[in-house]
């Protein structure tokens, strides 16, 4: 049993309304359980929203809205479920503010990439779950 976000899944809950199903990921959920998550929403986002990206310490909307507590509220509740359910691995979206694993947009909304973790990776880490990515199967 893994969490997996819920746009690799096919799950409409992206920023723009459309998802991001992906082929490997959907062929797993047919040998083993994956809880679809989507950290954003579950902080209280609605979809669509107005993307964000991490600037620093705080993660802000393309419109100047600082949505840490949703990013934060989001990412605790991920973990909730998981410690529930005895989770021990994610899957997640590759580049996200919430999802991202070892790669970030870097708050510009130019698509530059940094290093670094989304919210809910950087929590579900530091509490021992085993993050992957889509790219990494
Ligand atoms: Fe997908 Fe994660 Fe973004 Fe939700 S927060 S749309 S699960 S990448």
């Amino acid at each position: 049993m893994k969490i997996c976000s819920a746009c690799l899944l096919g799950i409409k809950c992206r920023y723009d309304g459309k998802s991001r199903p992906n082929q490997q990921i959907l062929a797993l959920a047919g040998k083993e359980i994956l809880i679809p998550v989507c950290p954003e929403q579950l902080g209280g986002l609605p979809t669509p929203r107005t993307p964000s990206e991490q600037k620093g310490s705080r993660v802000i909307s393309k419109d100047g809205k600082d949505v840490t507590k949703n990013f934060r509220r989001g990412a605790e509740t991920v973990l909730q479920l998981a410690r529930i359910l005895g989770v021990q691995e994610a899957i997640l979206k590759q580049r996200s503010p919430s999802c991202g694993h070892g790669q970030i947009y870097d708050g510009s909304f130019s698509s530059s990439i940094i290093e670094g973790n989304g919210i809910t990776t950087r929590l579900l880490k530091e509490n021992g779950i085993k993050v992957i990515t889509e790219e990494d199967l």
